[in-house]
């Protein structure tokens, strides 16, 4: 029989699907899985009828099935379990072999895991893989990096199964070394925390500012889903809208308010901060699901403090339409912000990444595609060394024209006391970045006052630093 193409690890929801697709798209793929039983049951199961797909029960059956260079793909929980397969692979690989960790692994271990691997001659690859079950199962989002070498083996395997954009690119293109992919995936989900809390935001001004009801909020996101805000996340939230329970009753209404976490965002945070990079929309999106997780807290405060007594006195129409304007210039400032680190991580860790590729990557099958990304991919293609979104054209006019939208209704939810973190944080950035001047001249006047950790002066030159005793003594 002909040996396996590529071997997958991890028979859970999304090594399956992958492994499905692998074969749907004429790959011979030998898989292997902890614990057995699940394996023989996908075999028997969801993998029943594919002659080109081989169980195998020993880690050493499975090796001895894969085609040279061996291509072992390993989609398990991320974190030891990823050391702990590698250790386990890696005296049953010879050089030129190549490892793929396709998990949500964050990307210092994969910076660390190419550098070890390459020492002992074996490729790495981690990649990120968005789109959930359904997209790995009919194209998901696949973003590469690692160690390039190994990349003309891979690229046919994940190019073919990767989703499509409407002119048949694939969502899938190489991103850089050692960690890149892993970053780059890991700044895909921190957008992802961002435009969902975008939304959240604005269905509670539709709900509690307007006092729409959730057949009238359908429509209204339905309405949003054929403008420029056309995307699955604004889809699948229309869909929920419209979802009844078996009483006939919304069933959003019904789901606890405390929001879970599984660290990408987080980890966006961290990295944000550590670069120095203002990436607040993603900050503010983490910081609500903390907040919403404090839910015994809140719901004492609610009973102790009250917030204005004021109802909504404008047009609806006209507030409806005016959020989709916000919402719109929130997700620019979300994914410029989002760029804005991207590039920044580039610099720090040497790496070369085509952003217009990335936008492209992020096109289709994963849980952030839109159309909008289609309109990032022209903006890098005319201008691949674009400083920031905001200063593209297309970005910038509608910057400029939605930003009076976007005041009016964070004016509007600040006066009814209704919370809209990620939409006000979008203000404050723009109206930040847009200032010439930043009151931290003040600032630096008070370091220098509690630490004379000195200041420049706007009459000298740059780079010349002045302490003054601000109280005289001493
Ligand atoms: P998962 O629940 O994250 O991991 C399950 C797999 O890991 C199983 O094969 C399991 O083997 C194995 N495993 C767990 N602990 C182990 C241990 N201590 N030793 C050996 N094997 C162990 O599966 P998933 O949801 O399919 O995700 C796989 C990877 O893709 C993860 O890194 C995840 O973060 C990432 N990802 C998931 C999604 C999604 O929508 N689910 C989307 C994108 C990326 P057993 O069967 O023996 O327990």
């Amino acid at each position: 029989m002909k040996k396996a193409d590529i071997g997958l690890i991890g028979l859970a929801v999304m090594g399956q699907n992958l492994v499905l697709n692998m074969a749907d798209n004429g790959y011979t793929v030998a898989v292997y899985n902890r614990t057995t039983q699940k394996m023989t049951d996908f075999i028997e199961g969801p993998a029943k009828g594919y002659d080109n797909i081989v169980g195998a029960e020993t880690i050493e059956d499975f090796i001895a099935q894969l085609e040279r260079p061996r291509r072992v793909m390993l989609m398990v929980k991320a974190g030891e379990v990823v050391d702990k397969f590698i250790e386990t692979v890696l005296p049953h690989l010879e050089e030129g072999d190549i490892i793929i960790d396709g998990g949500n692994s964050h990307f210092p271990d994969s910076n660390r895991r190419t550098k070890e691997l390459a020492e002992k001659g074996i490729h790495f690859i981690g990649t990120g893989v968005s789109g959930g079950e359904e997209g790995a199962r009919r194209g998901p989002s696949i973003m590469p990096g690692g160690n390039e070498k190994a990349w003309p083996y891979v690229k046919p395997v994940f190019q073919a199964i990767s989703a499509k954009t409407e002119n048949g690119e694939a969502c899938c293109d190489w991103v850089g070394n050692d960690g890149a992919g892993h970053y780059v995936k890991m700044v895909h989900n921190g957008i992802e925390y961002g435009d969902m809390q975008l939304i959240t935001e604005a269905y509670q001004l539709l709900h509690e500012a307007i006092g729409m009801n959730y057949e009238e909020m359908h429509k209204v996101f339905a309405d949003y889903n054929k403008g420029p805000l056309d995307s699955y996340l604004i889809e699948i939230t229309r869909d929920i809208l419209a979802f009844r329970d078996d009483a006939g009753e919304p069933l959003v209404e019904k789901i606890l308010d405390t929001a879970g976490q599984k660290g990408t965002g987080k980890w966006t945070g961290i990295s944000a901060l550590d670069l120095g990079m203002p990436v607040t929309l993603i900050g503010e999106s983490v910081f609500a699901r903390c907040l919403s997780a404090l839910k015994d807290e809140r719901v004492a405060a609610s009973k102790k403090i009250k917030g204005p007594d004021v109802t909504f006195s404008g047009d609806k129409d006209e507030f409806v339409k005016d959020l989709e304007q916000a919402l719109l210039f929130a997700k620019i400032i979300s994914y410029a912000q989002g760029f804005m680190l991207m590039k920044e991580a580039a610099k720090e860790y040497s790496w070369k990444l085509n952003y217009g590729a990335i936008a492209l990557m992020w096109r289709g099958g994963c849980i952030i595609r839109s159309v909008f990304l289609g309109k990032i991919k022209e903006a890098f293609d005319k201008n691949p060394e674009l400083s920031n979104l905001i200063m593209d054209d297309y970005f910038g006019d509608i910057l400029q024209k939605a930003q009076n939208s976007l005041r009016k209704v964070v004016t509007a939810a600040v006066t009814l006391g209704i919370p809209v973190p990620t939409l006000s944080t979008a203000l404050a950035f723009f109206d930040g970045y847009r200032s010439e001047r930043l009151p931290a001249n003040l600032l630096q006047a008070q370091r220098d006052y509690f630490g004379a950790h000195t200041y420049e002066r706007t009459d000298k030159p740059r780079g010349e630093f002045f302490h003054t005793n601000w109280t005289g003594t001493g």
